[in-house]
């Protein structure tokens, strides 16, 4: 499986409505978080996200994307945690989440690592990697990618038994791509029983950011795109001086990436609760777009 949790989808402040950044990525029991303004530690608990991750990715050091990393490792504390936990972040990392992370007169009771990284880094991990990629927001941003490891081709059982394997071991070495010999002397390829490898899944987070091409070549072909939206196109003039980006615009980079879905994520406090004039100006360019809503669960099965 593979599930975003939607914690925090406002910019720039909280409103009854939305919280400020904040996304869980579950995928095979392990948790991610990207970004975690003020309150995210409340919105895990109310959606269900469980407190053992190991990871925080940071997109920058806006303050609605980092006041949360305080109260939430405060809170692990005083669940007697006491495995590390890594920050990863762009540029000024350690001068920023350290001061985060120092606050207040508590000591934490467990390490936690602080990792900057640069755009073209990849975080290599036993079935995906992590891809950062540069954005453009007017201050040192980057964006991520989660990109899925190809996996091994479809095995074909019935197949085995027609060539006269029996099930075993030797099933597991031909499905893994080893040619085997059988004891009559017969030479068996993988190609005979298993189908081609099968691409894995790519998830995409911008972040603040303006349309930009970095972002695009990133997201090439991902399943699913998550894009910020603070404005809709009466604001374009605003989103280009705050280095935010409109909901046509995300939409526009969804189409030219070639992704399967998009989520709208980061709306302004102007607009209401469902925002249904960003959802229509988006739809009209890439009609598979949602806009997320705190609490929202998006899971990205696999294309096949
Ligand atoms: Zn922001
Ligand atoms: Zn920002």
């Amino acid at each position: 499986m593979l599930t975003l949790t939607f914690l925090g989808t406002g910019a720039a402040v909280p409103t009854i409505d939305r919280n400020v950044s904040g996304l869980a990525l579950q995928r095979e029991g392990e948790t991610i978080l990207f970004d975690c303004g003020e309150g995210t530690q409340r919105q895990m608990m109310r959606y269900g996200v469980a407190f053992s991750f190991i990871e925080i990715f940071f997109t920058h050091y806006h303050a609605d994307h980092i006041l949360g990393v305080t109260g939430l490792l405060r809170t692990m504390g005083l669940q007697d945690r006491t495995a590390p936990v890594t920050l990863y972040g762009p540029r000024g990392a350690q001068r920023v989440l350290n001061t985060a992370i120092s606050l207040g007169i508590e000591r934490n009771k467990f390490p936690v690592e602080i990792v900057e990284l640069r755009p073209g880094d990849r975080l290599a991990r036993e079935d995906y990697d992590i891809v950062v990629f540069e954005t453009e927001h007017r201050a040192d941003t980057i964006g991520y990618a989660l990109v899925e490891h190809t996996r091994l081709g479809r095995f074909h059982p019935e197949r085995a038994r027609e060539l006269g394997i029996a099930e075993g071991p030797l099933w597991g070495r031909l499905h893994k791509g080893e040619t085997i010999v059988l004891e009559d002397g017969r030479s068996i390829a993988p190609a005979d029983l298993v189908g081609d490898p099968r691409p894995g899944r790519t998830v995409v987070y911008s972040g603040d950011t303006r349309p930009c091409l970095p972002l695009i070549e990133a997201a090439r072909g991902a399943d699913l795109l998550v894009h910020e939206a603070t404005f809709g196109s009466e604001e374009l003039e605003r989103a280009r001086e705050t280095g935010h980006s409109t909901a046509a615009e995300a939409a526009r980079v969804a189409l030219d990436a070639g992704v399967r879905r998009l989520v709208l994520t980061h709306i302004s406090p102007r607009y209401t609760r469902d925002a249904p004039e960003l959802l229509a100006e988006a739809r009209a360019v890439f009609p598979e777009t949602i806009i997320a809503r705190d609490g929202l669960i998006v899971d990205v099965p696999f294309p096949d």
